[in-house]
Formats: C-alpha cells, sequence, structure tokens
C-alpha cells in the first residue's frame, strides 16, 4: 500500500502523459510481435478544462472512467501496456488494461454470496460513491484478448502440450506485462498480466487474472495461447479456478504466488478452443468472428 501511495504521489507532480513510451517489434515467420509499456494510469483527470470541452480527445483517465463507469478504478491501471500480435492474414490478437477491465461486472457484485458477505465484514468503504453503486470490487475478468481480422474460431479436444513447453528451448524473446493491480484496500490482491515467450518452434502466451481475498478466497483465470509455428491454427484456453481459503490447506506463504497456490485450485470452467485464420481453413467456414 505504501509504494503505491508513493508512486501516485510522485506521478502527479509531473505530467505523466508526456513520459516515454518504452517498445519493441519483432518478426518471426508471419508474425509480427510489438508491445508498449508506460506509466502507471493519473489517478485523477489531467486536463480538466480540454477534457470538459468534447472537440479534444479525453486524456486517458477521461477516456477509461467514460467507457468503463466503475465507481473507482483499481488502483494502477497501465493503459498503455499492450501487447499485440499480428499475421500476414490480418489477424489481430492484442492484450490491453482498458479491454479487461470492460468485464467487471459493474451493478452487482460477482462474488458469490458467501464470499460477498465476508469480503463486506473486512472491508469498509471510505468512498460515498462505493456505498450507493455496488459494483465487483475484485475487479474480476474472464478477458481473455482482443481479437480483429479473419479469424475462424471452434472448439476442440486438441490441448496444449504442457510437456513440450517444460523442454529447454532457446527463448527468442520475452516480455510481461502488467495491466492492473489493485490490493483491495489491504485486504488482498487482484492482478491482470500478460506474459509471452517467443521460441524458434512456437510461441507461448499466459494472460492471468489473479485474486486473493485474504481469509476468503482465491480464483485464477488464466487464458493460455499455444502457436507450433508449422501450423496454421493457434490454441487457446480459458480457465476459472477458485476455492475458498478455508479449505485450502497449504503453507500461507503459498496464497503470495499464484504459480505456487494454482495447482491446489480446482478448476470451476474451462474453455479450450482452436483460432485458425481464414486463408488457412476451408472457405465455406461461416462469417469471420470478432469477439
Ligand atoms: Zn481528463
Amino acid at each position: 500500500m505504501t509504494s503505491v501511495n508513493i508512486a501516485k504521489t510522485s506521478a502527479d507532480n509531473i505530467d505523466i502523459n508526456n513520459l516515454p513510451i518504452n517498445s519493441e517489434e519483432y518478426k518471426i515467420n508471419d508474425w509480427l510481435i510489438k508491445y508498449k509499456k508506460s506509466h502507471i494510469l493519473h489517478s485523477q483527470c489531467s486536463t480538466t478544462e480540454k477534457c470538459a470541452d468534447s472537440t479534444y480527445p479525453p486524456c486517458p483517465f477521461c477516456m477509461f472512467t467514460n467507457s468503463l463507469q466503475l465507481p473507482h478504478l483499481p488502483e494502477m491501471v497501465f493503459p498503455n501496456n499492450v501487447l499485440s500480435l499480428t499475421h500476414s492474414s490480418g489477424v489481430q490478437i492484442e492484450f490491453n488494461a482498458l479491454d479487461a477491465l470492460k468485464l467487471v461486472s459493474n451493478g452487482e457484485l460477482a462474488l458469490k454470496v458467501s464470499y460477498a458477505d465476508a469480503w463486506k465484514e473486512s472491508r469498509d468503504p471510505s468512498n460515498l460513491m462505493e456505498k450507493i453503486k455496488p459494483f465487483d470490487w475484485t475487479f474480476s475478468t474472464n478477458y481473455s484478448g482482443s481479437f480483429s481480422g479473419p479469424l475462424h474460431i471452434e472448439s476442440t479436444e486438441e490441448r496444449i502440450d504442457i510437456e513440450r513447453l517444460k523442454e529447454r528451448e532457446k527463448i527468442l524473446f520475452y516480455q510481461e506485462l502488467m495491466l492492473f493491480e489493485d490490493e483491495l484496500h489491504d485486504n488482498g490482491i487482484a492482478s491482470c498480466t500478460v506474459k509471452i515467450r517467443v521460441m524458434p518452434s512456437s510461441f507461448f502466451i499466459l494472460l492471468r487474472y489473479f485474486l486473493r481475498v485474504d481469509g476468503v478466497m482465491v480464483r485464477i483465470n488464466d487464458t493460455r495461447y499455444f502457436h507450433d509455428f508449422s501450423t496454421q491454427y493457434i490454441l487457446k484456453e480459458y480457465t476459472n479456478r477458485e476455492s475458498p481459503v478455508q479449505r485450502l490447506h497449504v503453507p500461507l506463504q503459498m496464497f503470495g504466488d499464484p504459480n505456487l497456490i494454482g495447482p491446489h485450485l480446482p478448476i470451476s470452467m474451462g474453455s479450450y478452443e482452436k483460432l485458425s485464420w481464414i486463408n488457412s481453413v476451408t472457405k465455406d467456414t461461416g462469417p469471420a468472428l470478432t469477439t
């Protein structure tokens, strides 16, 4: 909490919108892989006069608050952290904080009642807006990436070969981006991150939403993408895993690390899809999907 406050205070003293964006491109086979990363979102509007005038584009803070309609945003939002993959067919897959936060439930608590009660008792909403307008304080999202272009999506029995990912293969490109994080008023953590690694034969992406409400529950929503460059498709796997804390008989320190606690959480929901691009599938497979 302390470090977050310090970061916000110092950021508010400078025009963070003008800070440089760190970015890199990596081309492999038919793919252009790009990432951008930059500063945290301002905690308030930085250009109120301009933002009140609709002829100007809004500042990032106003853009987020206007399009999300949430009573408040996570403590740390990274509006410029974007990972994108563009295929020569025109297919694009992107990961960004705004789309992830658009899927946060607004107007009702998504937590199951037992969780919600314990959760309500564990926190004291100081902001009047929070008392009036209930929303999912945990910023839970089942965001699994943003797509555009001639993509064909179907469910599949094929699974990502985890053993193959454990093989030692040279890593040509690696990046990890934080999309948002919130410490739930010191009651735990909610975070959304995406990481990619590219090997000579394939790429692998893990988009992860991790939630720990201290003493109450743990939730991990993972989306994995795997593409073998010798094939014409990507395997995409989404899983929701969660458990009340009282059912987890594991050492306390494991709760801090999603990689450690993850295997102890039962899978509540899983979806397994094959993504292929239209120029690689037969023409009568129907219109392109954009989700
Ligand atoms: Zn503004």
